[in-house]
């Protein structure tokens, strides 16, 4: 079934649907609003996916998402070391984080 104008505008359709929590009306409704706003805007959100794949890496001490080798948490000094939270993922991290009530290192097992 097609019912779209566009070939671009289906296939962009298409690709929201992938994502988690996305039906089909959402996914139209985020591509149009994507092609009626600023592509200045637009641009941005497709970097931003793009940059996520290609440049975010794992630390190499705890598998946390990082920028760089070590991540924030493993260089910082302050914090004690010899003492490790073993977390499923990210969203562990910042939850705890956010509690500001550890002060010890994380070892990220889905990461
Ligand atoms: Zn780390």
């Amino acid at each position: 079934m097609n019912t779209y104008s566009s070939r671009l505008l289906e296939d962009a359709v298409n690709e929201l649907t992938r994502l988690p929590g996305i039906g089909r009306r959402t996914a139209l409704r985020l591509a149009l609003h994507l092609l009626r706003q600023d592509a200045q805007r637009s641009e941005a959100l497709g970097n931003a996916i793009i940059r996520l794949r290609s440049e975010v890496r794992y630390c190499s001490r705890c598998h946390n998402i990082s920028d760089v080798e070590i991540c924030a948490i493993c260089a910082d000094h302050r914090r004690d070391h010899t003492v490790v939270c073993v977390v499923e993922d990210i969203r562990d991290v910042m939850a705890i984080e956010n509690t500001g009530q550890f002060r010890g290192v994380y070892h990220v097992l889905g990461g």
